[in-house]
């Protein structure tokens, strides 16, 4: 590419004694600049990229493994429900290939019923108001991290751990796009766009301009024409599919099932509501509840049933969206935008401040929720005080 800043120099502002022209400085000088300033951003944005990606990439913990005495000890119930966190390659497999109706809450759960034994690290799922669940209001579990997993994040097998909103993994910066790179992934591709529409339109120019004073071709020129056409179109593909997941509010992974996709939400039942759950109660609530803290484990189904939790009780009612409801969707592109962009002119184009999703300043959920949640809250008659 750096064949467009040697024509500029060659043909515009010192032109060889072969083009027959008069030095044409202004136009040369223009061209030059702009093509120095694209070069920097896109170098720039990959950079930034490149750095979150292999600094940043948003990958959540491993659990250690259970002990041997621990499953020993373990119900054999629990045992075969647990699928093991020991991996064999073939349960590594399976729980690979099943990551698709786990991850993501994309709905029916068929490996979802996988749980620890501990019940430690719910606290920061609890303590929200809405997350993300499996049928039975636990939060959604992976058994290859031995971990639960926040909203949204994803098994990646390439790195073989989860990671917080994954959006796909790139051969080209070698690592996973996710909440914390996929603004800069956004604008790199954006940038590459930018530059090879503006190459692709002088080397056309060029070409014309001598074909019609010389009637040759130059086949650098030609060359330049095919280069910036391909990696054009490829920019122009990323861009368009990129920036249509930020204004929907979607990862690639979520995209691929999102007009099926069912998510089941625990959602907090407002304290002043609690006495309402009363089975004396005349209020006929539409929801199943799960009430945190849970029960320690192992425990028995009758002793579970009647566990009284210490302390502070959070209870959630267990509700599930329609299919093809995205909960994350805040009713707006532009608002879905801001999310991944950023809130100004300057965050939107520059490759310099987080992602406000990635920021994780919201304590009631993982991610903003949207107008899919109010009017679930809303139908099933859990009102604010
Ligand atoms: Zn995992």
């Amino acid at each position: 590419m750096s064949l467009l800043g040697h024509y500029a120099v060659d043909y515009l502002i010192r032109p060889l004694p072969k083009y027959h022209r008069g030095s044409r400085v202004g136009a040369g000088a223009a061209i030059l600049v702009v093509f120095y300033l694209l070069i920097t951003i896109v170098i720039t944005t990959y950079l930034r990229l490149l750095y979150n990606v292999s600094r940043d990439p948003g990958l959540l913990p491993r659990a250690s493994p259970p002990t041997k005495e621990e499953t020993a000890t373990e119900p054999s119930d629990r045992r075969h429900r647990r699928n093991g966190c020991r991996p064999t390659p073939q349960q590594t497999e399976k729980s690979t290939s099943s990551d698709e109706d786990v991850e993501g809450g994309l709905g029916h759960n068929a490996e979802g019923g996988a749980f620890p034994l501990d019940t430690s690290g719910l606290e920061k799922f609890y303590t929200k108001d809405v997350f993300v669940c499996q049928d039975d209001g636990r939060p959604l579990y992976c058994s290859t991290c031995c971990n639960y997993k926040p909203d949204r994040a994803h098994h990646c097998r390439e790195v073989d751990r989860c990671v917080r909103k994954m959006d796909h993994f790139c051969p080209w910066v070698g690592g996973v796009v996710s909440e914390t790179s996929f603004k800069f992934f956004i604008q790199f591709v954006f940038y590459i766009l930018i530059f090879c529409a503006f190459s692709l339109i002088i080397c056309a120019t060029f070409t014309a301009e001598i074909k019609r004073e010389t009637g040759g071709a130059n086949v650098h020129l030609a060359i330049g024409i095919g280069l910036s056409s391909l990696f054009g179109l490829f920019g122009l593909g990323m861009t368009l599919s990129s920036v249509q997941l930020a204004m929907l509010n979607l990862t690639t992974i979520e995209n691929l099932n999102r007009r099926s996709a069912v998510w089941t939400l625990a959602i907090r039942v407002p304290s002043h509501m609690l006495s309402r759950l009363n089975p004396e109660s005349r209020w006929a609530p539409t929801f199943r509840t799960i009430t945190y803290p849970l029960p320690p484990a192992p425990l028995n189904p009758e002793a579970a049933g009647e566990y009284q939790p210490p302390g502070e009780q959070h209870v959630f009612a267990i509700l599930q969206t329609l299919p093809g409801e995205n909960p994350f969707d805040l009713g707006s592109s532009f608002r879905n935008l801001q999310q991944v962009l950023g809130y100004s002119v300057l965050d939107w184009f520059l490759p310099l401040k987080q992602s406000p999703c990635a920021e994780r300043k919201n304590t009631e959920s993982f991610f903003e929720l949207g107008p899919v949640v109010s009017r679930l809250k809303k139908e099933a008659g859990l009102n604010p005080a």
